[in-house]
């Protein structure tokens, strides 16, 4: 099972909060001045639904669907689960589960109780998480993570995962 984040692994999210917030410091992870509560507000969850996908996001997305199966680990407000689900849907991601995990250390007990064997997210302090529990990490580049051996642009990433198998055999 593959873990993928959404914001900033799949949707554009700091490219949108850039345009909102000019002078936001673009080498931190987080790209604006506003509380994670703020997503889950009327004006967040709008804001959400306006993302547009990275690109290549989508087709690697289903490549991976064809090796394994996704579970989509998000540390949005769950009060954005309509919108997410919407989002996903329209711009035609594979389905999978939805998780909604508050923090790194959530998303790693994710990882272990759903036994995920590779997660793709950008955030270098998920990705440090979840190595920490035992599962590879690759992360979609950005400049706050450009320094990770494991950072790199679509579609390059899903080109790095070495399955070991045959398409059909689904190994994680
Ligand atoms: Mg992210």
């Amino acid at each position: 099972m593959i873990a993928l984040d959404i914001d900033n692994t799949l949707a554009a999210t700091n490219p949108a909060l850039w345009r909102m917030f000019p002078d936001a410091d673009r080498t931190r992870c987080h790209g604006a001045p506003l509380p994670p509560s703020w997503f889950g507000t009327e004006s967040g969850r709008r804001f959400l639904a306006e993302l547009r996908p990275l690109r290549g996001a989508r087709r690697a997305a289903w490549l991976l669907a064809r090796r394994a199966r996704l579970v989509y680990v998000t540390s949005r407000p769950p009060a954005t689960v309509a919108e997410t689900w919407a989002w996903l849907r329209r711009f035609r991601f594979p389905c999978g589960l939805l998780v909604f995990a508050g923090s790194s250390a959530a998303k790693a007990r994710w990882a272990t109780l759903l036994r995920i064997k590779l997660a793709i997210d950008d955030d270098p302090a998920a990705a440090a998480a979840y190595r920490a529990a035992g599962v590879r990490c690759l992360l979609p580049r950005w400049r706050y993570n450009a320094d990770d051996p494991e950072a790199a642009a679509w579609p390059g990433l899903w080109r790095a995962i070495d399955f070991g198998a045959p398409a059909s055999r689904h190994p994680l």
